[in-house]
């Protein structure tokens, strides 16, 4: 039996247009699985009670019937709509799953998290509050000028690339994303980065996996579908 209740915020909203493709890629079919699913998955195996699905406005009936209930996934507890950018979903997710102590959110587009990598991410979370997984970059990072000529080397050793889940104390986060809303800040791509500009407050940085990478560009689908392959 869990000490905390943990809950989970689920993304699957967005057109994925970066994949050039006429399907959203959260419903791109996998073996014989829709994208989404493989996430969901791992989440409803989990010690997670409570799972908030967010996916495009007018989506949401199609997906409860055609993913949550065919697929079986019934921790699901509410599927919502969410907004035009990736923040504004995960407010709306957050807003949607109540009565929880820790929330871990997650990009949908990310399958090949497994059970391992979520107790991590469980166990962490109570002690720091905030957390994220995340790996170390493994090239040369430059920062650009707007001409594209290099600017600047930051030591490789200090950079990790973060991936999800990211964790947190339910109030802290909500009352973050709401004050982050609020003020009009538009450049957020990453929920740490909310509490960051929100409370100036760090987050934990813990081991994640290389191979829990996010599906963006055609490529990325046919490395992810060699992945769970080797995962079943
Ligand atoms: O496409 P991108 O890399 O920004 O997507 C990251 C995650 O955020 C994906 O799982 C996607 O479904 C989700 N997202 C969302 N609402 C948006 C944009 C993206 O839920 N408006």
């Amino acid at each position: 039996m869990e000490e905390h209740v943990y809950g989970a915020v689920v993304l699957a909203a967005g057109s994925g247009s970066r994949m050039h493709m006429d399907t959203p890629k959260q419903y791109l079919m996998i073996e014989d699985r829709p994208l989404i699913y493989y996430a969901l998955k791992q989440f409803q195996e989990s010690a997670v009670a409570k799972i908030v699905l967010v996916v495009t406005a007018g989506e949401e009936e199609w997906c409860r019937q055609q993913i949550v209930e065919r697929y079986g996934l019934p921790k699901v507890c509410a599927v919502v709509p969410g907004g035009s950018e990736r923040y504004l979903s995960v407010q709306a997710g957050l807003h949607a799953l109540e009565e929880v102590d820790y929330v871990l959110i997650h990009d949908g587009a990310r399958p090949c998290i497994d059970q391992k990598l979520l107790r991590r991410v469980m166990d962490a979370v109570p002690r720091d509050e905030a957390c994220v997984v995340g790996m170390p970059v493994k090239d040369t990072i430059k920062v650009a000028s707007e001409q594209l000529w290099t600017q600047e080397t930051p030591d490789r050793r200090r950079l990790w690339q973060v991936q999800t889940p990211q964790a947190f104390s339910y109030d802290l986060i909500r009352s973050a994303y709401d004050w982050v809303v609020a003020s009009g800040e538009q450049a957020v791509t990453d929920d740490t980065q909310v509490l960051e500009l929100a409370y100036g407050r760090q987050s934990r940085l813990i081991e994640g996996s290389y191979r829990n990478m996010k599906v963006t560009t055609p490529e990325d689908l046919e490395i992810v579908k060699l992945f769970l392959k080797n995962m079943q």
